[in-house]
This record gives C-alpha cells, structure tokens and sequence, in this order.
C-alpha cells in the first residue's frame, strides 16, 4: 500500500497552527469523535501512522460513525489485517451497502495475498459505487486474474463481470430495510422554532386529516397525499418533516433518493415501490423523500437510468394501484429548480411548500431550543435573533454548539464552572457567516425568470419583502 510521507523538516502536524489548536481541544474533551476523527484522518492523509495510532489507542470511547470507522480500520490495516477486517465487518452490519467498507477490505485481503476474496470485495465495492474502480486495481485484476475460459462470454461491464456473491439480492434488500427501518419520532412541533406559517399548512393539510377523518371524508377529502418542501439547506425540512410524523403519532420513514440511485442501479424502481408498499403497511405513516431533485436530475442525460423513477414515484403517489389512505409523503428539496417537470405540475404533490430562512422571532426560538438544557447566563435572545439575519436553523445550533466549545475550555482550563454567555454567543456569530445567502441568490434569479407556472410564487413573496 502506497502511503504519502511525512514532510522531512518534521511533522507537518507540528507545523500546523489549525491542528495544533484540534490537538488542544482534543485534550480537553477527549471524548469528541468530531475532532478525533478529523485528527485521525489528517494523521492518515499525512502518513503519520504513529499519530493516528496514538489516536486510537488514546480514545475513551469507541468511534461510531462510518468515517470515523472506515479511518479506524485504515489504521489497523497497517498493523494487523485481520483486526481492520473485523472492524470493517461490524461496520458493515449496520450498513451493508458501504462500498468504501467493501473497498477497504479488498485492500486489506490483496495485501494478504487472497487474491480470490479480494476480487469478490472489490467486486462488491465497484458493484455499489462504480466511482470505486481505479486503474490500479482494475490493472491488478487483469495481471492476476486467470483470463476467462474460452466458452465464457467476455464481461461487458465492471457490473456483470463481478456481480458477485457478495452482494445478494437479500442484502440489498436488507440495506433498504435498515435503511427504512421505522422509528419513534423523538420531536414534535414544540421542537421547531418559528416557521409558523408552514406548521400551519401542515395542520390543515396533514393533522387535522390524520386526527379527524369524518369531517374531512364528509367534503370528500382524506388523510393522505403529497407536500413537496423547497428551499435553502439547514432552515428544517428534515426537521419539520419528522415532527409532522412526531404529532400524528405515525411511522416516520425516510429515505434520501440518492441512496436509492447511487447504491441500486437498475433495481431502484424495484426498492422505490418496496418503500412505499413497507409505507403503506405501516400507515398512518409519513414517507419523507430527501432529495427528490435527484430522482429525475439525469432525465435529459443520455443514458440516464433514473427517468422511469419519475414514472414509478408517480404512480405509487397517485394510488391506482393501491390504497393511500393514511400515507402522506412529504418530499424535499434544495434545488427546486432540477426537480423534473412531472413532479411539479399541479396536482402531483397536492401542496408546493417554500421553508425560509427562519425569520427574527423564529431564530429567537430556535436559539432558545438549541440553548435547552445548557447552563447559562440571562441571555438577550433578540439581540442575538437581530445579529443573525439570514442564518439558518443548522447555522443557530451551529452557534450555540460552538460557543458551547467555548464554555467547556474554560471550564477545564480554570476548573470553575462555567456556563454560556452573550459575550461568548456574540463573538461566535460574529465569526460566522449565514449560509443560506448563496442559495437565495440563486433562487433569486428562478424566481424572477422561471416562474410562469406559478410555482416559486411563495419565494417570490419572501425575496420581496
Ligand atoms: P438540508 O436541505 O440540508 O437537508 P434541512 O432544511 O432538511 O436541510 P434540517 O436537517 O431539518 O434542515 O435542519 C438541520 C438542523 O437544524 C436540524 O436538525 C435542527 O437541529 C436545526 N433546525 C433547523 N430549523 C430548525 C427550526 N425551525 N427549529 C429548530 N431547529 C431547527
């Protein structure tokens, strides 16, 4: 395995002020997987192997998330394979559909020289993320590999050639399902801050038909349906999305449809359906599509295989072929502007629902959500709401998170307690930026020249006021 070495004028670590000051905060909370995965990482980039092992070896707690995880295994590949392979494989448990897991493994099973398992995991890693494949390995392949017996046809593609064991039809499945897997909605509306506006559609359009069928059967119009949520990253469609299911008390599923596309070319329009037939089970249910621009993004590309999903959404949503009833799909987007044309005609999604950037009492709110629990000082949350023009719900939690930081440095560099105040939240802010002002630019110029059909009238509104 080729590994990049360190600088010779000493340890680029030690010459980096930015990783210095991680390094810092690391001692102080040594339990913060955040800062030690990135340590970690940079370790590896770097070829500090003696670092990241310290790194390891040096943790309280185990790491959890994939990144922190595939890191994990990089490191102890370096030592002993079999160590990493177990890593790899519980990680896999939880998500059999990880290619960089699959990937990793292959390296390590290459180095051990079994060249045949190698193949296979490489082959399962290429078969889940064909951006996976390098020339190294694909060389490798070739000048190791026997060549095909004669009476077998020559593969055609890097997918039919290792379509391999490795990746059954049954894991696929179970990745969809783990992936779907129902759970209890920990929020309800009481955890958003400000948005009232679009709580209030959600009311009439979803609670209310969830908690009181008669009256709305009685003028012809049940529980069920479509609301497609636009607008910048961060400001809760998630959020908003998993409190609606937390307030009728229904299943929450959700699914981001790049998974859908990325993982299982081909067999997406089978797990598209599979999704909402497991939905349909578990009603009242509230099926969330994350990314819904992604499903058609590739329509007009040649070779695109995703444009029969449009078709496969629709007619799941339309309900010919089986019952909605209780089955509401909220989807959502931050590129309004790439969802494809079928989905944003009238009448597919029976509501188009823009989320803004939180406006002062909302951020106000949300600030007091994310302060909950935290010991601090008597705050001035309109003056911090007035301070945060165009920031979003993630980039208010992002403060707090931060200032937080703050508050727990002080707290073990003096051993007193400590706790946040408007000082610390105040110079946070100000060394941040608000992330949603790209995005409304951007959407500035669909709202002024694209919107013939209506449908960005509620941006329209927004950016006027
Ligand atoms: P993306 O488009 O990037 O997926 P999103 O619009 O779905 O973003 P969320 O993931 O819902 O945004 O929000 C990110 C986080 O910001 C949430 O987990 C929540 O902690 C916080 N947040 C955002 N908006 C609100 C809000 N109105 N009230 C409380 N918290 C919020």
């Amino acid at each position: 395995m080729s590994q990049p070495t360190p600088n010779s004028h000493g340890s680029p670590r030690q010459n980096d002020p930015a990783i210095r000051l991680l390094e810092k905060a690391l001692l102080a909370a040594p339990e913060d997987w955040e800062t030690r995965g990135y340590l970690l990482r940079h370790s590896i980039a770097v070829g500090d192997w003696a670092r990241a092992r310290a790194l390891l070896t040096a943790a309280p707690c185990p790491a959890t998330t994939e990144d922190d995880l595939l890191a994990q295994a990089k490191v102890e590949a370096e030592e002993d394979g079999d160590v990493a392979i177990r890593t790899l494989t519980a990680l896999l448990e939880r998500n059999k559909a990880c290619a960089q897991a699959y990937l990793q493994w292959a390296e390590v099973l290459r180095g051990q020289g079994r060249h045949e398992e190698a193949r296979k995991k490489y082959g399962a890693a290429t078969l889940l993320n064909e951006t996976l494949s390098t020339p190294d390995w694909e060389a490798w392949l070739t000048n190791t590999m026997p060549a095909p017996l004669p009476s077998v046809p020559p593969p055609k593609t890097a997918q039919t050639e290792y379509s391999v064991e490795a990746v059954t039809a049954e894991e696929i499945q179970a990745a969809v399902r783990d992936a779907t897997e129902p759970a209890v909605p920990p929020i309800t509306f009481k955890d958003i801050g400000g948005m009232t506006e679009v709580i209030e559609r959600i009311r009439m359009n979803i609670i209310y038909p969830f908690k009181n069928p008669g009256v709305f059967q009685k003028f012809n119009r049940a529980a069920g349906g479509g609301i497609l949520l636009y607008g910048p990253p961060g400001c809760g469609k998630t959020h908003i999305a998993r409190a609606t299911a937390g307030e009728c008390r229904a299943t929450f599923l959700s699914i981001a449809i790049t998974d859908v596309l990325s993982k299982w070319t081909g067999e997406s329009e089978r797990h598209l359906h599979d999704l909402f037939e497991t939905a349909r089970r578990q009603a009242p249910a509230v099926l969330f599509i994350d990314e819904i621009d992604a499903i058609g993004m590739n329509r007009h590309d040649a070779g695109s295989s995703s444009s029969p999903l449009v078709n496969v959404l629709l007619t799941e949503m339309d309900g010919i072929a089986a019952d909605n009833t209780n089955l509401m799909v909220l989807a959502a987007t931050n590129s309004p502007w790439r969802v494809d044309n079928a989905l944003r005609r009238p009448g597919r999604f029976d509501r188009v629902l823009f989320v803004p950037p939180p406006d002062a009492v909302g951020r106000a709110a949300i600030l007091e959500i994310s302060l909950r629990g935290m010991p601090h000082e008597s705050l001035d949350l309109q003056k911090l709401a007035k301070q945060t023009d165009r920031f979003s719900g993630a980039d208010l939690r992002a403060v707090v998170t931060r200032a937080a930081e703050q508050a727990i440095l002080t707290e073990m560099q003096t051993g007193r307690e400590s706790r946040l105040t408007q000082r610390m939240l105040t110079e946070t802010i100000a060394l941040m930026r608000p992330s949603t002002t790209e995005w409304l630019e951007t959407a500035r110029n669909y709202a002024s020249y694209a919107n013939r059909s209506g449908f960005y009238d509620e941006l329209a509104a927004y950016l006027d006021r």
